[in-house]
């Protein structure tokens, strides 16, 4: 597994590599991997009842596209599958200001990890007492403006985060609600999962070394904190419930051992997020209901068999509320064949974008659905590796793609499930503007990010 900048927790296994035989269908939008209103019409793609061309036409390529319809279904699943439960959407998936208006009137609340995401929450009036704020290094700045916004839970992960964030409330007269980010040292990705004594990684207080237990210690002997609950992420693109199962155990274990210590009943358990999605046909993700269901079953045992009170749960979903909804659309600039050496042909399919708008292929080996979107077509399959316009040879979108012998410059490609992770990520490597995010939905399209363009570039260069 390679490094990510938000933490190992965060990576993605790396995808085995060989392309297996091409799919009966080239032209096939898959329920399970494409968004909810994804169509062929006349061959076309259409996404929200638009034709992909157009779009392009309207809002250039590449282009990042958001299903409304598809949003709004997986906002409901998660209200219905989790109700009584809390859901904090993960902003660092995907945040803008209509974005976070959206994610408010859905009902949901809203996890940010800087002072930055803070900031857009903020823009756009979202409800600070249903906003949480993470971070392994959060700033005395971000810390003075979470508290002064109210913001309603602070995840605390250091000693020393600790009293700087007790000071801080204390100076400005609040109680700040808080919770204690465990590291229980269980490491999720996909359907794998480890479950080691100790944890190397950067994340929270160690369970295993007695960490946790020392800072429950510290915050309950702080007036200007009150302890609410604890806090566990184990990892991201997880297909079962195996590792949640292992981390619940590990977590209500520490609520059973506060109340011995401290007679107090801790009353929120937040599980973090990570639910895994398809980004291919080969992945099965846990259907939403049933592994919701699991995760209740798994912490009403664990709490059952301590004699605890049930603490309300709290999940904190990003890439699975954001990222199956999302596509991208590239247009092909140029088709190079490569002799391998099998004797076998790759061409090399190379667009408009790149590493600099999706940098999970190039980070984790991550694996995508592309199709020809512009057109349909009937020609043989040919192996194809998507590659974008980066000074890099690592600079791939699809490693191995089966696309249409007949493709050529000017045809647009559409790659599934790029909601989450990708605008968020996204650099301006080779000075590349980043592309624009926009929503559709009955017909029409709306900008939530509007395109970078060179004067953007150039408003930060002092000359
Ligand atoms: C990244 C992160 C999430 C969301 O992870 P997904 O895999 O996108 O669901 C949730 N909680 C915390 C603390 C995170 O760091």
């Amino acid at each position: 597994m390679r490094a990510h900048p938000a933490g190992p927790a965060h990576g993605d296994l790396i995808h085995p590599a060989a392309a297996a035989a091409p799919p009966d269908d080239l032209s096939e939008l898959h329920p399970a991997v494409w968004p909810a209103t994804a169509e062929r019409i006349d061959g076309v793609v259409h996404l929200g009842g638009m034709d992909v061309r157009d779009l392009v036409a309207e809002h250039g390529s590449p282009l990042y596209l958001l299903d409304q319809a598809d949003l709004a279904a997986r906002a409901r699943t998660f209200r219905e599958a989790f109700a009584g439960a809390d859901v904090y959407y993960a902003g660092k998936a995907f945040l803008s200001v209509g974005f976070a208006r959206w994610v408010a009137s859905e009902g949901l609340g809203l996890d940010v990890c800087s002072g930055g995401e803070l900031g857009i929450a903020l823009r756009a009036d979202f409800p600070t007492d249903r906003i949480a704020m993470h971070g392994n290094n959060k700033s005395d700045a971000e810390l003075r403006r979470a508290v002064a916004e109210r913001v309603g839970c602070v995840v605390l992960d250091s000693y020393v985060e600790i009293v700087r964030l007790a000071d801080i409330a204390a100076a400005a007269g609040i109680r700040q609600k808080v919770m204690i980010r465990t590291t229980v040292g269980v490491e999720a990705h996909t359907h794998e999962f480890i479950a080691t004594a100790h944890e190397d990684q950067k994340f929270g207080f160690s369970l295993s070394s007695g960490g946790a237990a020392e800072a429950v210690r510290r915050v309950l002997a702080l007036p200007s904190l009150e302890l609410v609950g604890l806090h566990s992420h184990i990892g991201s693109q997880i297909f079962d419930t195996a590792g949640f199962e292992v981390a619940a155990k590990r977590v209500v274990q520490l609520l059973a051992d506060i109340r011995a210590e401290h007679d107090v009943e801790l009353t929120e358990l937040d599980l973090g997020g990570g639910l895994g999605v398809a980004y291919t046909v080969d992945d099965d993700p846990a259907q939403l209901h049933r592994f919701a269901a699991d995760l209740r079953t798994i912490v009403a045992y664990e709490c059952g068999r301590h004699g605890l009170r049930l603490p309300r749960l709290v999940v904190e979903p990003g890439r699975a509320l954001v990222g199956p909804a999302g596509i991208t659309i590239y247009e092909v600039g140029t088709v190079k064949p490569v002799q391998l050496d099998a004797g076998a042909v790759r061409h090399f399919v190379s667009v408009d974008g790149g590493m600099s708008d999706n940098i999970r292929t190039a980070l984790y080996d991550a694996a995508y659905t592309c199709v020809l979107a512009s057109r349909g077509s009937d020609a043989e399959p040919m192996l194809a590796r998507v590659v974008g316009k980066h000074c890099e040879s690592g600079d791939i979108v699809v490693k191995d793609a089966w696309l249409p012998s007949d493709l050529e410059p000017g045809d647009l490609l559409a790659i599934a499930g790029t909601g989450a992770y990708c605008r968020s990520m996204a650099s301006n490597y080779n000075q590349v503007p980043r592309p624009p995010v926009v929503s559709v939905g009955g017909g029409q399209s709306k900008v939530l990010l509007r395109r970078e363009t060179e004067d953007d570039l150039l408003r930060l260069d002092a000359g």
